[in-house]
């Protein structure tokens, strides 16, 4: 039966397209019973090919050979998606038969529609592209103005099977521009309010349901850095690029050779200590000489590279990044545990951006204590900013 297209009217016994569309998606095309790939619907013409039929659970029509009528209560709109299932012709047949109306009641038939489209969901949500929103955090380095370009952001999320939002949802590009060169409160009063100002759009994002996972690509001073990461949504999953200097892949991890491994080490007194200082030396040494007054003699605590000087192009794998981030935690385990009564950690880091910003997501609000962060200046360490107060 073919039907007139231009009727727009919906009979009793008529199925609404909406509904034949949203049977269509549910089952990927497929016998809700055998499996079997459909091609077309009954209002299709096609010669030897598997047609998808829609049958209905409880009979539209009335009279004893309307299939399961019986079970009607009266309630069911027979037309509606919950009672149709998208079949082949053979399955049709056999549920629509006499004699094993009683082997496929209404309710066993509602189930193994649901089973089925369930199914089909979970296939097709990990199938496919990663969707991610793109937060790209550009400022002043060296005295020129560096940001990811979208070109590089688009390349190195597919390199990884992301999908960048960019182009296909209004939300999906969040960039900030820190300006102005480090230095001055008011240059970090600044800085910091850009970067909240861009996370609160990724959170009502995240909110509304546009966004599922973030991908970072940011470069700004290490204070900065930490506190982007601090501020991270840590229910979001998340996945940090940073620019390689080594190499022409820009922001993709090369992932080759051994991942580097890290070990933490602890010194100085651990009685009554109100200062603990976090040392994170991954790019170069952290020489406690140029440690402000009183953090010098204070108790340190250093994550750092086993077998390998810090150097500046060391973290080329992104295994070494996950490596590095679960030593952190432990250093950061160590120094709730074994100083209690601080009231302040300091956190000194000669580290890559994607370690920076790790380091800040590790900081817990609930069980860690503030946190100062410092910027190399050459004068020394100098606290610039904190987390977690
Ligand atoms: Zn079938």
């Amino acid at each position: 039966m073919t039907a007139d297209r231009r009727d727009t009217t919906v009979k009793r016994g008529d199925i609404k397209d909406s509904v034949r569309n949203a049977l269509w998606a549910r089952t990927a095309g497929r016998c809700t019973i055998c499996n079997r790939r459909l091609l077309g619907d009954t209002r299709t013409y096609m010669h030897s090919v598997l047609l998808a039929e829609l049958a209905h659970n409880i009979g539209a029509t009335d009279g004893a050979d309307s299939p399961r009528r019986a079970y009607n209560t009266g309630l069911v709109d027979t037309e509606s998606e919950e009672n149709l299932l998208l079949l082949c012709h053979d399955c049709h047949k056999i549920i629509d038969h006499p004699e094993h109306i009683d082997f496929f009641p209404p309710e066993k038939l509602h189930e193994i529609k649901q089973s089925f489209e369930r199914r089909i969901e979970m296939v097709t949500e990990s199938g496919g592209l990663t969707r991610t929103a793109a937060v790209r955090v550009g400022g002043q380095i060296r005295g020129s103005f560096a940001l990811a370009s979208q070109r590089e952001v688009a390349e190195t999320l597919l390199g990884v099977n992301y999908l960048g939002l960019v182009e296909t949802q209004r939300s999906g590009d969040f960039t900030c521009r820190i300006h102005g060169s480090a230095g001055g409160r008011g240059f970090w009063d600044a800085a910091q309010q850009a970067i909240d100002d861009t996370l609160s759009l990724v959170r009502q994002a995240i909110d509304s349901g546009d966004v599922e996972h973030i991908s970072v690509f940011a470069i700004a001073p290490i204070p900065l850095l930490v506190y982007l990461g601090w501020h991270l949504d840590d229910k979001t999953p998340t996945r940090i690029f940073q620019k390689h200097r080594d190499q022409f892949v820009g922001w993709s991890w090369a992932d080759q050779g051994d991942p580097v491994e890290f070990a933490v080490s602890t010194t100085g007194p651990t009685d009554d200590a109100q200062d603990v200082v976090l040392v994170c030396a991954v790019t170069s040494e952290v020489n406690p000489a140029y440690f402000p007054e009183g953090l010098a003699d204070a108790p340190r605590i250093e994550v750092r590279p086993i077998n390998v000087d810090p150097h500046p192009t060391l973290m080329s794998h992104e295994q070494s990044l996950a490596n590095f981030a679960a030593k952190w935690r432990s250093a950061l385990a160590t120094a709730e545990s074994d100083y209690p009564t601080a009231q302040r950690w300091h956190l000194i880091a000669s580290a890559p951006t994607s370690v920076a910003i790790e380091a800040g997501r590790a900081i817990m609000r609930d069980s860690h204590r503030p946190v100062a962060v410092y910027e190399r200046s050459s004068d020394g360490y100098e606290g610039v900013l904190a987390v977690n107060e």
